[in-house]
């Protein structure tokens, strides 16, 4: 996570040791003396690069559609070259890979990539016939090139590397390509890459600009490194939230490559780095793989000993996170090799040193390492052939590393989030089942417990004997851990250094992104399954003559079937509480939709048709409003009329462009209603009465100024419901800043006596069995304990202080922690008693009445075999962190990553979503981001909530006459 929490990490720029600019006494040479193409006896009939481009290769970058146009061409005029659309960015620009070979096998691409899936599954072909097949099969290569979109050199040499292969008429590349298939993947994030060719020609000059502080080099906010919603698409490799992954996982998965070329940037002073990475290696990465990276690196290595370039391996990149594209290829069992260039972008740039790099040099390391790698590949094919069916056997094999394994998804009754789990698998390659009998099994749970379990009919189940064995494993399995040698490391560095070695977050566990119950079971897949597939059937039409219409509140897609519904003036009204209508148990949090508010039958039909129909979500027609028993009747207290949301999102200034784009994605995709976006620098002259909910989210650089905190605060008073997000939360629950009754540390030290009764009270209100006896008990009892610890004392504020930045230094990259759930507050809607929230480096928040916090870290068992009871029963107080522990109760936090014991004593406890009333209106704290890659659907769904139901829950709008 540590990607997210620096500036310098998102324009991609490292620190930077500079000599002295004013002093350029003579004009350095910016041509680059050897042109990248030469050498090589090319074929005069496929038209160069520069007579396509209009200028040479280096002298600027090329523009997502002069790639387009030029990989056309190519295509158009070499047999050995085809050109394949895999996906539509959201801008509508193409992503394509272009297929680079001879002829022959050109005109053999399909059944190529037939051959080689039936490769990848080995349980369908005998052992002969995989011999026979692989010897006939060419290998195939996946060079994919500036996926951050801001890191352009590697796309103008996928360009130069294409026209190589295409072009050159020396023996060695046609042996080459007799040997290979080439698919290049030109431009990963063409809308980045627009994003930044526009900012490039905005800030061209006459004078060429060589210095990397200047705007040319550095670009704005939100720079290009990301896509449209300002994703990283170089972390989205196991999610697949973004189409151009989606196609991208669907099109190189679907061609099984041996090697996997990725190439980025990096800051402008530094060299050139590749694979390996250090450690700490993730450990479903196919074993036999490792030397083969070593290798392909070693030549890589000796192409630039050759030209006397600079060049490392292993010093910062790590390979835990498995989204990265190289990393995810590996898991499948490619060798997966990252390129990072010195940054550059068209003028070049004064080094340190007193040198300029230029631009073409830069394409030219890019070109040379790639011809390096294919080169190696086409050396040890067959080896390498051989070592990706040996992986693929021991994934499938009955005796593999994988085979007495599988996962369980419990089926909640979410719906929605059921399939986006199934439709996720299956993008990945991923075979799921469903039980159509009771299971009885052993099963260890996301906190490590284990107990004997009946899983009931429905359960989804995935084995990990399967093709795809190691990428389920890296997805599934709740808590790799790293070797104890790479802990001590990382503990050196942070006593050391007070830096991280880790590059990202270290825990990704899929059940627990999409906030899914789930076990793991020590057993192969059992017979009494059926295959699931998500097929989804459009919703029956209504015709809008019931009573009303329900849609569930289990399920994430009622949140957005509510916003949808509102702002096409429809009435909807959302049940508080779970109730039965027509002999149908519905969750709380489900959506009702009346004739009573709505009396136009055709309107209300058309409004319910269109939003199911979009949502593919159905609704329950209810003929009686009667609710038996004490169960709510429709036409009571319990169903709370929704207000239309119109929503602002603040933006640009010192917001967080990852986090914003999160919650941009949510409004605009997900729930899918229109909203608006406001400059932080305008927010002065901005009218907040338009709006009834606005959001600040994360920040990355500074406060808002105290002006623009007294106008929100004047209309959140006035009737609004202000979300605030991260560091944007930690500075409203500042004394006077927005809250009362919430305070970050190491301010909340100040207060712990309210915080710690605060956390009691709530246990108390969940926990308290025993109160028959003393209730009626006529008499007054001498013994009466309070909840609090007799012996409260807390040390002084300054060791407390003291003990707080200790502990911080130890906070997380991006860890699972378990957190309990108030779940009968309206913000909780959908979620479970236990939802795991992924908690980087944030502010810890807490909280106390009148404040309400629905989700706060920690989640409780009995301390009989909690891990956190070990103190004595003799010692006075058992505190958790901060805070004591009621009485016989044990305290869980982590579920998954590395979470060091300090961090876990500093979060204990804090308030991770919380509530407070300002007037009319109310402030809605998130102490860390609830959207963390468009992928944690557990705690988006609270973000959901908040954004859809905020005006009509938890504040008070004025009637308007
Ligand atoms: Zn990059």
């Amino acid at each position: 996570m540590r990607a997210m929490q620096t500036l310098v990490a998102i324009i991609g720029f490292g620190s930077i040791p500079f000599a002295a600019l004013g002093e350029t006494a003579a004009e350095p040479d910016l041509e680059y003396p050897v042109p990248i193409l030469a050498g090589a006896n090319y074929d005069p009939d496929i038209p160069t690069l520069e007579s396509l481009l209009g200028f040479s290769v280096g002298k600027r970058i090329a523009a997502p559609a002069e790639i387009e146009a030029v990989i056309n061409a190519y295509a158009k005029a070499s047999s050995r070259v085809a050109v394949f659309e895999y996906a539509r960015s959201y801008e509508g620009r193409g992503l394509y890979y272009v297929a680079i070979s001879t002829p022959d096998n050109i005109a053999r691409l399909d059944e190529i990539r037939g051959g080689w899936a039936k490769i990848a599954d080995p349980r369908e072909i005998e052992s002969d016939d995989a011999d026979e097949l692989l010897q006939q099969l060419p290998a195939v290569a996946w060079m994919a090139y500036s996926i951050h979109g801001n890191e352009t050199s590697g796309a103008d040499a996928a360009l130069a590397l294409a026209y190589h292969l295409a072009a050159a008429r020396d023996p060695q590349v046609e042996a080459l390509l007799r040997d290979t298939v080439v698919l290049i993947d030109p431009m990963m994030n063409p809308d980045g890459r627009h994003r930044t060719s526009e900012q490039l020609a905005q800030h061209r000059g006459r004078q060429r600009n060589i210095d990397d502080q200047s705007l040319l080099h550095t670009g704005y906010w939100p720079w290009g490194r990301t896509n449209h919603y300002l994703f990283d698409l170089n972390r989205d490799w196991i999610y697949g939230v973004n189409p151009e992954s989606r196609g991208r996982i669907a099109a190189a998965g679907g061609w099984n490559p041996l090697l996997f070329v990725d190439a980025h940037e990096m800051g402008a002073q530094d060299t050139y780095l590749f694979s390996p990475p250090r450690d700490p290696h993730n450990p479903n990465f196919p074993p036999s793989l490792g030397p083969w990276v070593e290798r392909f690196a070693e030549d890589q290595a000796r192409a630039f000993d050759a030209n006397h370039w600079p060049y490392y391996t292993g010093e910062w990149n790590e390979g835990w996170y498995p989204g990265y594209s190289n990393a995810w290829a590996g898991l499948r069992g490619a060798v997966g090799m990252l390129y990072e260039q010195a940054s550059v972008d068209e003028d070049g740039i004064l080094r340190a040193d007193g040198s300029v790099l230029t631009y073409s040099q830069a394409i030219h390391h890019q070109f040379v390492s790639s011809l390096a790698n294919l080169q190696t590949l086409h050396a040890n094919a067959d080896q390498l052939k051989r070592n990706f069916l040996e992986i693929r056997r021991a994934a499938v094999g009955a005796n593999g590393p994988y085979a007495r394994r599988s996962f369980a998804i419990l089926a909640d009754g979410n719906q929605g989030r059921i399939e986006r789990f199934v439709d996720l698998m299956q993008l990945q390659g991923i075979e799921v089942y469903r039980l159509t009998q009771p299971l009885m099994t052993r099963a260890t749970d996301q906190l490590g417990r284990t107990s004997s379990v009946r899983l009931p009919v429905g359960t989804l189940l995935v084995p990990n004997r399967q093709p795809e064995a190691n990428l389920v494993a890296t997805l599934l399995e709740f808590d790799p851990r790293m070797p104890e040698e790479t802990l001590k490391k990382e503990r050196r560095e942070l006593l050391m250094r007070n830096d991280s070695r880790i590059y990202d977050v270290t825990s990704w566990n899929i059940s627990m992104m999409f906030g899914l119950e789930a076990l793991e079971l020590p057993i192969a897949l059992p017979q009494q399954v059926e295959p699931v597939s998500t097929t989804i059937a459009a919703p029956v039409a209504v015709d809008g003559t019931a009573l009303a219409y329900v849609f569930d509140g289990r399920d994430d897609r009622s949140v957005a079937a509510a916003a949808r519904l509102a702002v096409r003036g429809l009435t909807a009204r959302v049940g508080e509480k779970e109730f039965t209508l027509d002999g149908t148990a519905f969750a709380r949090g489900s959506v009702v939709v009346t004739r009573y508010d709505n009396r136009d039958e055709q309107e209300l039909a058309g409004a319910i048709n269109a939003v199911a129909a979009q949502l593919k979500i159905a609704p329950t027609a209810i003929t009686s409003g009667w609710g038996p028993g004490d169960a709510p009747d429709l036409g009571g207290g319990y169903f709370v009329r929704l207000t239309a949301p119109t929503i602002a999102v603040l933006a640009r200034g010192g917001i967080r462009p990852y986090d914003y784009g999160n919650v941009w994605k949510l409004l605009d995709q997900d729930i899918g209603i229109r909203h608006s976006q406001i400059d932080e620098a305008l927010l002065a002259e901005t009218d907040l009465r338009r709006y009834n909910v606005l959001v600040l989210p994360d920040r990355w650089q500074g406060e808002l100024d105290s002006a623009a905190v007294e106008r929100i605060n004047d209309w959140v008073a006035a009737g609004g419901t202000l979300i605030a997000i991260g560091q944007s939360a930690a500075q409203l629950a500042q004394p006077d800043q927005g809250v009362d009754a919430v305070r970050a540390l190491p301010q909340a030290l100040e207060e712990l006596q309210t915080f710690e009764l605060a956390v009691l009270r709530e246990a108390m209100a969940d926990q308290d069995t025993r109160l028959g006896d003393s209730v009626w008990s006529h008499g007054v009892t001498t013994d009466y304990r309070f909840p609090w610890p007799a012996d409260a004392d807390w040390p002084e504020i300054e060791e407390l202080q003291k003990r707080d930045d200790w502990l911080k230094l130890f906070m997380p990259q991006g860890a699972f922690v378990a957190a309990r759930v108030d779940t009968e507050h309206w913000l909780s809607f959908g979620s479970p008693a236990t939802l795991p929230v992924l908690y980087g480096n944030a502010p810890v928040l807490f909280s106390a009445p009148p404040a309400e916090t629905p989700v706060r870290l920690g989640a409780y068992r009995p301390a009989a075999d909690a891990q956190s009871s070990a103190a004595g029963e003799d010692e006075a107080v058992r505190r958790a962190g901060w805070l004591a522990l009621p009485d016989e109760q044990g305290l869980d936090l982590r579920m998954s990553g590395l979470l060091w014991p300090e961090a876990a004593q500093r979060m204990a406890h804090g308030a991770y979503l919380v509530r407070e009333t300002v007037g009319d209106g109310q402030i809605i704290l998130f102490a860390a981001p609830p959207s963390f890659r468009g992928a944690t659907l557990g705690t988006m769904r609270l973000l959901a909530n908040a954004l859809v139901y905020g005006p009509g829950f938890g504040s008070s709008q004025a009637i308007r006459p």
